[in-house]
């Protein structure tokens, strides 16, 4: 072998990025002899506190960690999610769903949206929401799972994530990190010890002036880059001028309004504001371009927009959107805001951190630290970054909003090029591309082009194989039977309670 297996893992931070690895690590590595994984973290410092909507990907992390689902949404307080409602982002006074899953069915071997913008010509205006199980149950307020084995049910064609409390995420996963062997270190970090002649970090030491030494550390010390940017110097490549929003005002209310499984996105004239509800309160917060509106204005337009009380001080944010130019430098390995942001309006900050840790053991080194792996490590995380940047932009790109200063930026920005090309394919002949296993399905890139309201000039030829009165037929089958099965769905909170999975009344935050 070159060079020794790795044994000692430093992690610096106990936020959502520190924890995920620790149980993500310590599972997969438990066995490995004289291995030792400690986490230093700063109850002085604290952590960002937000980040409380997923994406489906997160059911393969709780499977590795071998999650019973039932304990974890009860006791994160969560709640399911089915997909994102945008309002208002392609115009005042309209919505659409990106869903989790597929929509329709696939037919004459081409994929469904071909007929539906087929249909579309022909008279059937339905837009694509109610040919989706999830966006249709999503609105309804209903939620079951999956059923994968029975490809004839439309809740084969359904899929899910969660809505959590960050903080009580970070905690579950710090009983399960420390019950697998991770030694927590509390104190701050004050220096940062480096081996004289390459560079790579030996030991971190905190302000009682002990040491923590390790062979690999994972930076996890959120905004603050302390290993990566600080003491490596890593540059952070800079993408606001595709991304302008860096600021963000956070603040939890009291339950009202839907109780849909949905995360909420709403439009405001220089960002967005997000709706996230929770079993015991809702999560809301206001993503904005401080270019375009003050701190004062954009706090004053969040609480103004509440469905319930809020009752705790709101929580400022700053960011830029980007990362640092590698990833991985020496021994030390960036993990979540460390290594980079990108605003959370398609809720990816939290599968980052998995993807990493995921990508982190298949390429797990040994005290040789092969540069070939690790330049392969910085370049795929490096494209799935940019993968999320195009599929971000294209939300402000596509708008016909032009109703202030900072959504006329925004849609006339010349967009990234990949962005660009899968934009010039759609709008020509309806084909939505996906680059190689790009996080985002063909049925996100669908949904947000056509809920932006872009309409192509064509649609694949075999469509039109389907007479007209039989695609409008069908159309309108496909739409009967998803909205059959929606409404035979127990809704969200009945759900909850038949799981076992409800929390107590008393837990909830009511006005
Ligand atoms: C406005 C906003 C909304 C978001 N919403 C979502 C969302 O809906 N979905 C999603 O997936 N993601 C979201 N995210 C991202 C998500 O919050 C983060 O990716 C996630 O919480 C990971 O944060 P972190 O652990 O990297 O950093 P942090 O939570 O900041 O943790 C950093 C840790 O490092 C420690 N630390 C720092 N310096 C030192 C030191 N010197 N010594 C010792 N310890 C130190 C701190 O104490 C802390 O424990 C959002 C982010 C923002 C800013």
């Amino acid at each position: 072998m070159n060079g020794e297996p790795v044994r000692k893992i430093v992690i610096v931070g106990g936020g959502t990025a520190g924890w995920m690895a620790a149980a993500g690590i310590s599972k997969i590595l438990g066995g490995f002899p004289g291995l030792s994984i400690q986490l230093v973290e700063s109850e002085a410092i604290g952590t960002v506190g937000v980040g409380e909507a997923t994406i489906p990907q997160i059911l393969s992390f709780n499977n590795l960690l071998e999650i019973d689902e039932n304990e974890f949404v009860r006791e994160t307080h969560a709640t399911y999610k089915l997909g994102i409602e945008f309002v208002d982002w392609l115009r005042p006074g309209h919505s659409y769903v990106h869903p989790f899953g597929t929509y329709g069915l696939d037919m004459l071997g081409i994929e469904f949206h071909h007929f539906w913008l087929r249909g579309l010509e022909t008279g059937a205006q339905e837009p694509l929401d109610p040919y989706s199980i999830a966006a249709a149950a999503g609105k309804a307020g209903k939620f079951y799972w999956p059923q994968l084995n029975n490809p004839r049910s439309p809740l084969s064609k359904l899929s899910y994530a969660f809505q959590f409390d960050a903080s009580r995420y970070a905690a579950f996963l710090r009983r399960r990190a420390e019950a697998q062997g991770v030694v927590r270190r509390e104190g701050r970090v004050v220096q940062v010890h480096q081996n004289g002649k390459t560079g790579f970090v030996e030991a971190v030491e905190l302000e009682d002036g002990s040491r923590i030494e390790g062979e690999l550390f994972l930076d996890c010390s959120g905004f603050r880059s302390l290993l990566i940017g600080q003491t490596l110097g890593v540059p952070f490549e800079d993408w606001s001028k595709w991304l302008p929003c860096d600021r963000a005002v956070a603040v939890p209310c009291t339950l009202a309004g839907d109780r849909e499984p949905l995360t909420r996105s709403t439009a405001r004239p220089a960002g967005w504001q997000w709706r996230i509800p929770l079993q015991h309160r809702i999560g809301n917060g206001h993503v904005y371009s401080s270019a375009h509106i003050g701190e004062d204005e954009a706090t004053d337009l969040l609480l103004a927009n509440l469905d319930g009380e809020p009752f705790a001080q709101p929580n400022h944010l700053r960011f830029t959107a980007g990362h640092r130019e590698r990833f991985w430098e020496k021994n030390v390995v960036a993990l979540g805001l460390a290594g980079g942001f990108l605003e959370p309006l398609e809720s990816t900050a939290i599968h980052l951190v998995q993807s990493s840790i995921a990508r982190l053991m298949a390429f797990f080194p040994t005290t040789a630290f092969g540069e070939q792996e690790v330049r392969r490590f910085n370049r795929e995380t490096t494209r799935e970054y940019v993968d999320i940047r195009d599929f971000l932009v294209l939300h402000y790109k596509a708008t016909e909003r032009d109703d202030s200063e900072f959504w006329r930026y925004c849609r006339n920005l010349p967009p990234p090029d990949g962005l660009a090309e899968k934009l010039a394919i759609y709008e020509g002949s309806g084909r939505v591309l996906r680059e190689h296993e790009e996080l985002f399905t063909e049925t996100s890139w669908l949904s947000v082009m056509a809920g932006q309201g872009i309409k192509p000039k064509g649609y694949h030829p075999v469509a039109a194989m389907l007479d007209e009165e039989e695609t409008t037929r069908r159309l309108a089958h496909i739409r009967q039977v998803v909205a059959q099965a929606v409404s035979q769905m127990p809704t969200q909170d009945d759900f909850l309670q038949q799981q076992g999975s409800a929390i107590a009344a008393s837990e909830r935050v009511t006005a």
